[in-house]
Order: structure tokens, then sequence, then C-alpha cells
């Protein structure tokens, strides 16, 4: 598959010529909260901006974010932006580039208030300020005790800033393609970024999208992974299309696994749960993290809190039949808290597993949540190339923000709370850059025809191979085969042995896609050829996910090597990036210089 020679030269431009075409100053390809914060920035700036999303804006990811946004509004413990700052970059184990993260942390407390002035019903403190919880990895004056940072709408604050971000948007007049699916960039020969081909998923006709500037806002890839916290949308399309263009992707072998996933199924119980109080136990009632991590305790980061939990499990100390996972209890903290700042987990909970936290514990195991790599940005949202050794310059046009980009303020481990953070911050700031480059940049720059067709070409091939005969292998298979792969060989600890395996195991995927054939030739609504088309961006992102992991050797993060259990920061201490062609890697160095104040250096992480 891959070759376009079924499609004759005549034809294909005759195709192309009378493709459909709009125009934009610019394109957001991604209705989740990034795309439409930085949206709202550009169409208050009178830009003409067309937003993208195959799914219906607000049932983006965004919508099913939990507990709450970072920012240091002190609003119930002493707190200030530097001390986020160092929570963040401890958290990220010293793989974050500290430029982008103080700017992030300064950035916070205005956004929230400004999110509160656009109609985000934030829950409130008596006194009127905004609620904010504990959440992990948190402390106040640079390790100390406990912070309270996280602002939250209840446990459904995704679903309000989302909502608030959309209403604003029609308000603004930014222009929505709901439904329309993005195939692959449209480029001219000096490598400037024009837009997309797109796909009208109720039709099945191509669209062809011109504009000044592209802004990839298209999530994260946790569709990688059988048992995940995510939607079924999540497949990485942004990644795979810049993966296509010739840009790498960055510290892949980064993913988060949740420590709170309901278990054997993956939903998420936010962190929020442990930030009201909640705490995890083993089969004997031990409430184990003390021992993991005797400060934090249940508030530690992620990565310690996962790996304690699979730990437990491994070493004959978990719950159930199996003793397949651990107990979270709520149950101690009165069905008032419960039902006033955890009403939607209590729902799941319910609706899941048929028990009511209030009166019982609740099974947990860890399920893969957030993708740390991504595209590679700049602060302002700009994505960066390496061009040599040790410089990078920007790929004209193009732009990324939110969970498909690598900034990289979450480096190896993300922070709780950060995630709603970095979408807003990182939307408006590449909007604003945006809004400065259409002011240089007056013009549309023509279109190469030859980019389109091949676009066009990658999205026709599909019809052809309908017709193929012989071994016939299907979508929904291959996509599971995947994810299992994906969460047998490249999970929670990874070693040698098992990611030289991973890396065959999804190599023989890669194969086996060239035998997939669409049955479903139909034009309208089409589900399955999209899933055709997600599916061959996910094993894009497996590959990069599994080799950049085998390649690391040494333990940092969400990366736990068993083999190399130390970090190591001499070798280390820098960011992977990743080529589909050849599949091969380089490295970048982390940005160690924050903006105006000290560099935070890298010392042992102890929670
Ligand atoms: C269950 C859950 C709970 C979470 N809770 C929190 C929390 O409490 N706090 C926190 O900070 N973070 C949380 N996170 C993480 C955070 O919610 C996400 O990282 C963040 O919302 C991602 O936003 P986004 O704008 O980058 O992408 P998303 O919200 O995922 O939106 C992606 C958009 O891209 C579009 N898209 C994708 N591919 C294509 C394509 N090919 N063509 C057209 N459109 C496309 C989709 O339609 C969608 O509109 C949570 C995540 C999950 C899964």
């Amino acid at each position: 598959m891959g070759d376009a020679s079924v499609i004759s030269g005549g034809f294909m431009s005759a195709i192309t010529s009378s493709l459909r075409r709009r125009r934009f100053d610019s394109l957001v390809i991604g209705a989740g909260g990034g795309g439409l914060r930085a949206a709202l920035q550009l169409a208050r700036a009178d830009a003409t901006v067309a937003v993208v999303s195959k799914v219906f804006p607000t049932r983006s990811h965004t919508v099913a974010a939990q507990g709450g946004m970072n920012a240091a509004l002190a609003n119930v413990l002493p707190d200030n932006w530097h001390w986020h700052m160092y929570d963040t970059v401890k958290g990220s184990d010293y793989l974050g580039d500290q430029d982008a993260i103080e700017y992030m942390c300064r950035a916070a407390s205005h956004l929230v208030v400004e999110l509160e002035h656009i109609g985000v019903p934030f829950s409130r403190l008596d006194d009127g300020s905004i609620y904010q919880r504990p959440f992990g990895g948190q402390s106040q004056n640079f390790g100390g005790v406990q912070a309270a940072r996280t602002c939250a709408a209840a446990d459904r604050t995704g679903h309000a800033i989302l909502h608030s971000l959309y209403q604003q948007n029609i308000r603004a007049r930014t222009h929505f393609f709901d439904e329309y699916f993005a195939l692959d960039f449209i480029k001219d020969d000096q490598g400037y970024i024009l837009g997309a081909l797109v796909l009208e998923i109720a039709t099945g006709e191509p669209l062809l999208i011109e504009a000044k500037t592209t802004l990839l806002a298209t999530g994260g890839v946790g569709q990688l992974f059988a048992t995940n916290t995510n939607a079924r949308i999540n497949t990485g399309d942004g990644l795979a299309m810049s993966l296509r263009a010739g840009i790498p992707v960055q510290d892949m072998e980064f993913f988060q696994f949740h420590p709170t996933g309901i278990a054997g199924r993956g939903m998420l119980i936010t962190e929020g749960a442990r930030g009201e109080g909640g705490y995890l136990v083993n089969k004997d009632g031990e409430r184990f993290m003390e021992r993991y991590a005797p400060n934090a305790k249940d508030l530690a980061s992620r990565d310690v809190v996962s790996r304690a939990i699979y730990m437990e499990v491994r070493d004959g100390r978990g719950c159930g039949p199996e003793g397949s996972y651990v107990h979270l209890k709520l149950d101690h903290l009165g069905s008032d808290v419960i039902k006033k700042r955890l009403p939607g987990i209590r729902e799941t909970i319910k609706t899941f597993l048929g028990i009511d936290p209030i009166n019982e514990v609740i099974p947990v195991y860890p399920t893969a949540h957030y993708t740390m790599g991504g595209i590679p940005t700049n602060r302002f949202g700009q994505v960066v190339m390496p061009i040599k050794k040790g410089a990078e310059e920007a790929v004209p046009g193009l732009y990324a923000a939110g969970e498909c980009a690598c900034v990289s303020v979450h480096g190896a481990n993300r922070l709780g709370g950060n995630s709603l953070l970095d979408i807003v911050v990182f939307g408006r700031a590449a909007g604003n850059h945006i809004i400065e480059y259409l002011k240089e940049v007056r013009q549309h720059r023509p279109v190469d025809n030859e980019s389109v067709e091949q676009a066009m070409a990658r999205f026709l091939r599909w019809d052809a191979r309908a017709q193929v005969e012989g071994q016939e292998e299907t979508v929904d298979a291959l996509r599971r085969s995947l994810q299992q792969v994906m969460e047998k060989y490249c999970g929670v600890f990874r070693d040698d042995t098992i990611l030289t395996q991973g890396v065959e195991k999804v190599r023989e995927i890669e194969a086996r896609f060239q035998n997939v054939v669409l049955r479903d030739q139909s034009k309208c609504f089409n589900t399955a050829r999209i899933e055709a088309l997600e599916l061959e961006n996910l094993i894009d992102l497996g590959l990069a996910t599994v080799i950049s992991a085998l390649a690391r050797k040494e333990s940092r993060g969400a990366h736990s090597r068993i083999d190399y259990p130390e970090r190591d920061d001499l070798a280390w201490m820098k960011h992977s990036l990743y080529f589909k062609e050849e599949q091969r890697l380089e490295y970048k160095p982390v940005r160690t210089q924050p903006l105006t104040v000290d560099s935070f250096p890298p010392k042992k992480r102890v929670y």
C-alpha cells in the first residue's frame, strides 16, 4: 500500500482540479480546549478562522477532564507560581524545558480568571473565591508540605471549560467544520504549510482548506493501549500527519499511566478523589503508599503511584479473586464530600461497577492516560525541526498546541491538572503568534498541486484496496492486536528483551496492514474508512513509541526500565526525536534555562 500508481496521473489531476476549496487566514485542526482557545484568540483579532473537528466540538476529549486545572491562586493554602514551576520541573524528572514551564506557571492565574470571566462555573469557597484541591506532586516552598493548586468545577472541569470556549467561539464567529476528518497537510516546494486536505465524513467528499497558517490541536494517542482512559477518537492523527510530512515526534517513550483506572476497564477515577482525602490499600488493608512515598503518600507523582500499584500486585498483595488490583477507599469521606466534589466519578462507578463509593471501596489499576510526547514546538506554538546539530528552525505556517504538542512542559511525567493549563496557555500563545505572522504574510501562497495529489492518492487508494484478492485483514482485529502488543510490550515496566519483541511485533502489524481491505466502499458516513485511516496513524505512533523506548537506556519519569533502573543525566538528559523515514532517532538538549529565574538543577526525585 502507499502506492499511488494505481491511480493514473491524468485522472488524478482531473480530480485535483475539480476539488472543492475554501480559504481562511488560519486553519485549526482540533476543537478540544487547545484548538478552541487558539481559535478564540484568532477570531477575536478578526482573522478568518476555520476549526475542523472529526467529532462535534464539545465531544472532544477535553470534555472528559475531571479533576481540574492548576494555578497558584493561593485561595486555600499559600502558593506562588515559582513553587508551581519547581513542582513541574521535578515532576517532569528534569526533562521539561524550563523556559516553557516558567511561561506556563506564570500565566496560569491570569488564564483561570479569564476562563472564569468567559463563563466557566468553577466551584467556590465560602468567601466566593475559586475552590482549589490538592493534587499529586504539588508542594509549598519548593518541596515542602502539600499545596492545594487545582481549580475545579466539581469533577467536571473539562466539560465546563470546553463548553464555555465553544460558546465564546460561536459568539466570535469562528467557522466550524464539524465532523470533517483531516487527512494530510498541503505544502509548497519551499516547505510552507498551506492548509490541509480534509474529508467531509457525512458525504465522503474531500475538501481542500487553504490557509496561511495551520494549527494542529488533535489531542493524544491513548488508543495505542488496550486499557486506557481516552476517547475512542484519540488516535494521534495530527502526530501522524506530521510524521508523514517529514516532521519528527518528540519524547514518545514517555506515556503516562494513570494510577487509578477502574480495574479491567480503564475508565478514569480522578486524582481529585485522592486530593479530597481518598487513599489506596492492598489486600491486607495496608495503606501501602506510605512505604513508597513517605511524605506525599497517595499524592506522589502519577508515575510513582502507578509503579507502586503494579509492584503490590506483582508481589501478591493485590485484591480480588486473582489479586489483580488494589482498592481506592473513599467511603470514609462521607456522602456530602462525595456528592459535592466528586459527583461525576460516583456516577461512573455506579454505572460501570454497580457499587456506590459512598459505602464501598473501588477496584483500581493503572491505565494508559496521557501522551507526554508529541510534535516538537517552542513556547510560541511554532512547530520546530532540527536543521543541523544543535540548531532548529520553525516550519513556516505550522503550529501545534495541546496534548498533540511537546513544548515540552511535562517532560517525562505530567502532573495532574497541568494539561488543562497547558492547552489554554499554549493555545492562546499560538493564537498570539499567528496573529503576528498574519501581519507579515498577507497573501495566500499558491498551493503546490503535487502535494494535493499526494494527499488525494493516499486517500483514494482505499478505493483500490477493495479489489485486492487473497489474504485479508480487518481494521478492527488489527487495531486490537496493536493495542494488546503496546500494553504488553511497552507498559509501566520495560526492559530490553520485552521492548525488542515489541518493536518486532509492531513491525509485523505494520506489514499486516498492507493486507487490510475496505469492504464497505460506501461514501456517506463510512466509519470503516475513518477507522482505517486512524489505524494507519496509530501504527506509525506505536512504532515511534516502542522504538524510542527501546533506545532510551535509563529510567526517567514514566519510562521505567528494569534493566536500567537509574536516571542517567549525563547520557540521557535529552529529548528524543523520531523520524518516520528510516524509523530513525535523533536527540536534542533539554532547555534548562528559565526566562527570568535561576535554573532548577537535576536532583534525586523523592516524594
Ligand atoms: C478522562 C480524562 C480526564 C482528564 N482529566 C484531566 C484533568 O482533570 N486535568 C488536566 O489538566 N488534564 C486532564 N486530562 C488531560 C486533558 O484533558 C487533555 O490532555 C486535554 O484536554 C487535551 O486537549 P486537546 O485540546 O489537546 O485535545 P482534545 O480535547 O483531545 O481534542 C482533540 C480534537 O482534535 C480533533 N481531531 C483529532 N484528529 C482529527 C482529525 N484527523 N481530523 C479532524 N479533527 C481531529 C478531535 O475531533 C478533537 O476536537 C484528562 C484526560 C482524560 C482522558
